[in-house]
Formats: structure tokens, sequence, C-alpha cells
């Protein structure tokens, strides 16, 4: 996680650093740091907090110079201090690091310097202090010993980074490296940015280079160079950013995850244009980069991610299982890419990821891609390292999502797996009638969940009811299990009650020991096959004097008799429900949150792109 700004160039940087950890707060924000330097003058500030804070000590105690680093924190090693608080310097007090990522071995590292006293708990303070202590080797401080005892200091670090360093002797000189945590050079007209985004570049400049891992990049105000680990550099590319990068704003929303809940029918509608052939009654999804003769060949999919995207790749099995009635395993990321799951040669992967940067997604990318399997990626951000690197896959077109529990992203992953489960299904078994049925269901996908959002208009006062509870049940049968998974973590991310999720003929397996009437459950309990064996349950909770909460389609009225609060979503076929039934239970999620103060866009402890393991 963590967000990094560094700037070299004609201009002051403070300002440019400040306005560029604003854009990267999402990816982290319990404290934060600057290191500006100029020719006389060089200064640290840090403090505990969002980035206003840091604006404001700034304020206090001005800074300037043509040169700086600066970082948004997510905590990994060390509490949440200002001593922790990036930058970090080395024993001489003129060399300061940025990093984000972990130093595996750091205290390793530490011990090998004995006589160096360190201010933070950090495991990245040990790389500045390597890095300075390899300087003192060299002897003489100049770009050249700088670079090569950045080198030298990366070589022996195990884990990932992605750095941005600065001397205070080495006037004309940003360095910046990369290992597994993203990190891209911002070309500009006389001077050169890194970021760990380009939403913090494009202000200055559209022409960017990603770098690579094991890359070292020298900027100056005039150039560039990148470099290796080791020596010269293999090439780069500079790419043009397009697209609208406008900031995104709130409008009339008091919170973003509100505005992105609204967004969906929005998005879901984006997920589908374009990709609907009635001619063929198929999904066309040339990004997969997949002849219909290479797709037809696989015999197993399997659907990765982490958090609400891992909950997608569940509901994702049901939609595969009944469209296109192929074998699929839902991973969560961090199991995957250190088990050893038997793959068939036929095997598809798919990697689910908002961000696109995911440290656990993107490895498990890189695990099946060095196993031999095609491995697509179904990614919002389109200049993400997964993006780049997966051998094609579908984009998501949801646009910023700001708000850190995810919402309109989980619902676009759900809606183009169904895409994708539609076209497996059509070059295997499904008639051409049943793929235009699905498809006439997908075009009305939009305008239902447009009702969703107006049907639940009680919903702050079923919230309100609710806020006091100290947890949440949540469950569901099939295609609706996942979905209680999904409002369980969407709940406990924003609100911090103690929330889970299980299918529901569970209850009786455990769960039910833990009903009472303080304890709230929600039933996922749509008017299908099931619907009875949801109503049995919903009376073993209420046996017990449990409250209930139930989310139901239309046309499910005997619910009425049933719950305490019903939230009600228009009817749809199962394997479409779920974009469905999750809306009221975000909403719930927010409204709750609302109600218990807390700071729902940014609840504690998380952050939006998770790019550490
Ligand atoms: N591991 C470092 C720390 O805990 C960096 C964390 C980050 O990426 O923000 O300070």
């Amino acid at each position: 996680m963590c967000g990094i700004v560094g700037y070299i160039g004609g201009a002051d940087a403070t300002p440019i650093l400040l306005d560029g950890l604003r854009r990267l707060e999402y990816r982290g924000y319990d404290s934060s740091g600057l290191a500006v330097a100029d020719e006389e003058s060089w200064g640290v500030r840090k403090s505990v907090g969002r980035i206003q804070e840091l604006t404001r000590a700034v304020v206090e105690e001005p800074l300037s110079g043509r040169r700086g680093i600066s970082h948004t924190r997510w905590a990994t090693h060390g509490a949440v201090t200002r001593e922790n608080a990036h930058p970090h310097l080395d024993q001489s007090g003129r060399l300061a690091l940025v990093h984000n990522g972990v130093i595996e071995n750091y205290q390793h590292l530490r011990r090998q310097m004995p006589d160096h006293v360190f201010e933070s708990e950090t495991d990245s303070e040990v790389l500045v202090h390597r890095i300075g202590w390899h300087l003192v080797q060299l002897g003489e401080v100049t770009s050249e010993t700088l670079v090569e005892a950045v080198r030298r200091a990366l070589r022996e670090a195990q884990g990932t980074y992605g750095i941005a360093v600065i001397h205070q002797d080495v006037p004309d000189l940003l360095l910046g490296a990369r290992r597994g945590s993203p990190l891209i050079l911002g070309v500009g007209e006389g001077e050169n940015l890194l970021a760990s985004d380009v939403s913090a570049l494009v202000n200055h400049t559209r022409d960017v280079v990603y770098l690579n891992d094991f890359e070292v990049v020298l900027a100056g105000s005039e150039g560039f160079r990148i470099e290796s680990l080791v020596g010269a550099g293999t090439g780069y590319e500079i790419r043009t950013v397009d697209g609208d990068v406008e900031e995104v704003s709130r409008g009339d929303y008091p919170h973003f995850m509100l505005k992105e809940i609204h967004e969906q029918a929005a998005t879901v509608r984006d997920a589908i244009r374009g990709r609907l052939s009635i001619e063929e009654a198929t999904a066309n999804l040339g990004g997969l980069n997949m002849s219909l003769g290479q797709l037809r060949e696989i015999e197993r999919v399997v659907l990765i991610g982490c958090g609400s995207a891992y909950h997608a790749a569940l509901i994702g099995e049901y939609i595969f299982e009944k469209l296109a009635c192929l074998p699929v395993e839902a991973e969560v990321a961090s199991e995957f890419r250190y088990r050893n799951t038997p793959m068939g040669k036929d095997t598809l992967t798919f990697v689910i990821s908002q961000s696109g940067e995911t440290a656990d997604t993107l490895a498990a990318l890189r695990e099946s891609q060095r196993k031999g399997h095609r491995t697509l990626g179904i990614c919002n951000n389109v200049a993400s390292t997964i993006a780049r690197e997966s051998d094609g896959g579908v984009y998501m077109h949801a646009g910023t999502e700001v708000g850190v529990a995810a919402t309109k992203s989980f619902t676009s992953q759900v809606t183009i797996l169904t895409l994708i489960a539609l076209l497996m299904g059509r070059i295997r078994h499904m008639s051409s009638s049943e793929g235009l049925r699905i498809l006439r269901e997908l075009e009305q996908l939009p305008e239902k969940v447009e009702r969703v959002l107006a049907m639940n208009a009680h919903l702050p006062e079923v919230a309100a009811k609710y806020a006091p509870s100290p947890g949440m049940l949540f469950m569901g049968r099939q295609f609706q299990y996942p979905v209680a998974l999904e409002a369980a973590l969407k709940l406990k991310e924003v609100s911090y009650m103690f929330c889970s999720g299980h299918p529901a003929a569970e209850l009786k397996h455990g769960v039910i020991a833990l009903i009472s009437p303080e304890l709230p459950s929600v039933f996922i309990a749509p008017h299908d096959a099931l619907f009875e064996k949801n109503a049995g349950n919903i009376q073993e909770v209420r046996a017990r004097r449990g409250p209930v909460i139930a989310v139901g389609t239309e046309g499910g009225d005997a619910l009425m008799s049933l719950a305490d609060d019903i939230l009600w979503v228009p009817d749809a076929p199962d394997y479409l429900l779920p974009v469905l039934t999750v809306i009221p239970l975000q909403l719930l999620a927010y409204h709750i949150a609302v109600a218990r103060g807390c700071d729902v866009d940014k609840p504690r402890n998380l952050a939006k792109s998770v790019t550490v393991e």
C-alpha cells in the first residue's frame, strides 16, 4: 500500500508533493511525511493522521526546494507514530528515503550495522541506513556513488519495495527503484516525477514510464536514465496516459461510498456496454485474446481474488457452473500463491482486482504464468501492473472507486464474470435461444439496479434501528451465500461491528449458538426454489428471539410475516440476483456506519489498494 510522490525540477516541490499525496491518500492514510531539498536548504516534515495534518505542519513550518520525496503510510512494521512515518533518514541525516512494501530481512540487515542508531520501528529505515552505510564504504558522495550504494543495498534486501531517495549533497538527482510495489516515472519538461500511481502525475505530465521490477531510475530536472540493479537498463517505453483524470468529486453525496453505490446502474451498464452480441447470442470479449477454439479447449477455470474480489469469484463459481457447466474454483490469492494447486494444462486462470495492484493477486498471476497457464485479468485500473502483465482480460470501466469499501467494483466484477460464463456456455452446450434469453436478462440488469435503489427508501430507518447492535449475522444459500459473505465484510469494514456470513443451512451446525434478542440476522431469501428452506432457517432464529432482517424479491410476500424488516429487490434469474441483493446490504452497511459516527470512506486500518502481502 502507501503512496509515494517524488519531484525534481524548476518548481517548488512542496505543493506538488502535497497535491500528489492527496490523490494517493486512498493507498494509506495513517501518517505521512515529506523531505524537500534545495542547494542551501533541507527539511523534513511528518505528521500522524490524514494529509491535511501534514499540510498544516507545512503551513506552520514552511519548507521549499526544487526536489523532494513524500509518502502516505499504511503501517506494516511499527505503530502509527510520527517517528515511524516516512521519510526516514540515514545515519548522516543527509539521505532521505520513502518506501512502499516490506523488507523481510530487515532485522538481519540491522544487525550488520551495530553502531547505527535507529529512530523508528519500521523495516524501511534499515534500507536508508544500508544505503548510507554503503555510501561511506564508497568514500565520496557523488551521484555515481549514491546510485551504486542504492544498488548494493537493494541487492541485499529481501521482500518488496518501491522507493524514492534524495541526498542533500547530490543536487540534481531523484532516485527511484521498484520490486513488487508499483512505481511510475512522470516525464515532464524541465521536471520529472515519481509516483505509485499515475493519478499523482497527470497534473504535470501525461508521459510516463512504468518501471519494471529491479529497475533503478535516475531522474534529474532535465532528463532521466533507467538502469538495473546490476548495471545498464534493458530499454524503456514512454507511454501517454489518456482519458479523463478529472478530480473525482463526491458531488452532492456526503460520502464517496454512497455516491459509488448509487453509480451502480451506470457501472453495470458500462460493464456490459458493447459486449453483448444479439446476433450471435453471446458476449463479445475480444480482450481475452483467445480464439473460440482456444476457449473451447478450457476444461477448468480458476478465479482468484482477495476480499470483495474473492467474493465475486465465489459468485462466479456458481455462475460458471450454471451457464457454462465448467468445473470452477474460486481461490483466495494469498492461499493460491503458496499452494501447489494441481492445474491441468487446460486450466484458465482469472485474477480479479479493482486496483490491478493487489500484491497477493499479482503474485498469484505471476505464479500461474510461471507454471505456463494463460492468466487473464479482470481489473478496473487500466494502467495497473495486473492489466499490463496479464495475458488478456476484461476491464470493468467502473470509473475511479474512491470509497475504501468496494461497492461498484464488486457488482462490475460479478457482471463481467456472467459475461465470460455466457461466452463459455455458448461455445459449449448452450443454444442460441438460451443465450438470447440471458442477453435479454443482462440488458435489463442496469434498470433493475436503479429500481433497487428506489425500492429501499426506508433503509436509513432500518439502519438506525440496528446500529446499536453488537454485531450481525448474514445468511444465504447458493448464489446468495457469497453475497452474505460480502455483506458481512461490508458492514464490518465500515462500522467495525463483528459480522460473519454463512450458508444458511450451516446455522444449526454452530452459528445458532450466537442467536439472542441482541444479535440481528440478515437472511437473503429470494423467492426461489429454496425459499421454503430459508423460511425454515428464519423460523429457527425467531424461535430463539433473534431479530431478522430479510432481503426478498418481489413476489416473496411470505417474508412479511417472518422478518422484522425487509429490504426488497426486483426479481431476476438466480445467476443475476447477487448484483441486486448486495445493493441494499451495501446501503445497510453505509447507513449503520454513518449512524455509528464512523469514517465511512476511510475506515480505520484499511487502505484502498493493498500492495503489501
Ligand atoms: N513497511 C513500511 C512501513 O511499515 C512501509 C509500509 C507502506 O507501504 O506504507 O512503514
